[in-house]
């Protein structure tokens, strides 16, 4: 399926892109705007990427938010990521949980994360992240089968954020109640994706590809996608998460994709100099040439984003947010101490993102889908 993918771009140098995008103009960039719920196209998107478009932002912006209000109304799903295990067998560059760094590890038993789920169930989220290193001898199927087992009368809508797992494998969670997959190429430069992951399971560019196939067809309701942003250079990035993006919906219609868009942040013990960070601009651009792209999507912002960029993101296109995250294993609880993945930016609690939300006009939705829907073991529906 995804060969489709590797002809038309991935395969393609960074320079051709550049030189094509820099073919658009303003008048190429207006005609895309003046139809915002048009489809799908890659000469739109790369007109909305262009550096041509960059002095349009605000245009771009008027337009992202008429989608987004068109296709969502005013609402806003909130979710919150649990992190159950800061151990990991790779080696990525950028990670605070790289095996290689000197920290405190720490994982949860299944009881000790459904209490952290009870915690954040106390808050109001019913939408849940299950997030984990690579920790496979530990956070296994077996291991999320029971957890899932444990929550699903919590939260109407579970999901992983964990490595790459096999079909059957996903098959496996989906039944006991996991309805979605968040897995981050990262970076679709193979030979940036081979710098950032010098060693582990997760060096195998191919494998983490074709992972989301496998979840679509194991049943898989939610598909997250995303690349991290300051690896590589961010337009190229957009047109390859966007072609990936556009080639499982083509297959898999039935799944609903959404966009995730996380920068680089400050991580413990790592000290490289990322050279494509970027800035507050390029992101809005990238944000709304995906949302004019894709109306039905979701887009994902998280704590990453500081308060300020997060409440303005509401206005052109962000859907989904998460709030009052902890990004260490026990970080809701007592844990203050276990290393944390990366640095979280917007610390506002919950009930200050929830009650901003509605003032400024939005409905912050705890809830969008019940578990009775899901075809999953323990369900006779
Ligand atoms: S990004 Fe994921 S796989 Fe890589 S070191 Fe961090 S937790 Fe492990």
């Amino acid at each position: 399926m995804l060969e489709n993918l590797e002809q038309e771009n991935l395969t393609r140098v960074p320079t051709e892109w550049q030189s094509t995008l820099g073919k658009y103009t303003e008048t190429d960039v207006r005609r895309e705007l003046a139809n915002p719920l048009a489809h799908f196209s890659r000469r739109r998107l790369e007109a909305l990427l262009s550096p041509a478009a960059t002095g349009l932002l605000e245009e771009l912006a008027q337009a992202s938010r008429k989608v987004t209000r068109l296709r969502f109304g005013n609402a806003v799903n909130l979710y919150a990521p649990l992190y159950v295990s800061n151990y990991c067998v790779n080696q990525c560059r950028y990670c605070g949980f790289n095996c290689t760094h000197h920290d405190e590890r720490r994982r949860l038993t299944v009881d000790e994360a459904v209490e952290e789920a009870m915690l954040i169930a106390a808050e109001g989220f019913r939408d849940l992240l299950l997030v984990s290193g690579e920790d496979v001898n530990y956070i296994h199927v077996n291991y999320l089968a029971e957890l899932a087992g444990r929550l699903r009368g919590m939260f109407s809508s579970l999901s992983i954020e964990v490595q790459v797992l096999t079909q059957e494998e996903y098959k496996t969670l989906f039944d006991a109640g996991i309805d979605g997959v968040t897995i981050y190429q990262e970076t679709y430069d193979r030979a940036a994706y081979a710098y950032y992951h010098p060693a582990g399971p997760k060096a195998d560019y191919e494998n983490r590809l074709r992972s989301q196939e496998g979840a679509a067809r194991a049943g898989m309701r939610k598909l997250g996608l995303g690349a991290l942003l300051g690896l590589r250079d961010w337009r190229y990035e957009t047109l390859c998460l966007a072609l990936h993006a556009r080639t499982l919906m083509k297959h898999w219609w039935q799944s609903k994709i959404s966009f995730s868009f996380p920068r680089m942040r400050p991580a413990h013990e790592v000290r490289e100099d990322f050279p494509h960070l970027v800035s507050d601009r390029e992101l809005v651009q990238m944000i709304c040439a995906l949302r004019l792209c894709f109306a039905d999507a979701g887009l994902v912002l998280s704590t990453r984003e500081s308060a300020e960029f997060r409440n303005q993101a509401l206005h052109f296109g962000i859907t989904q947010m998460s709030a009052g995250s902890k990004t260490n294993p026990g970080g809701y609880g007592e844990e203050k101490s276990s290393t944390r993945q990366f640095d979280i930016a917007d610390n506002r609690l919950v009930s200050e993102v929830h009650d901003y939300l509605e003032n400024q006009g939005f409905d912050p939705v705890w809830k969008d889908w019940d578990c009775g829907f899901h075809r999953c073991e323990g369900n006779d529906r």
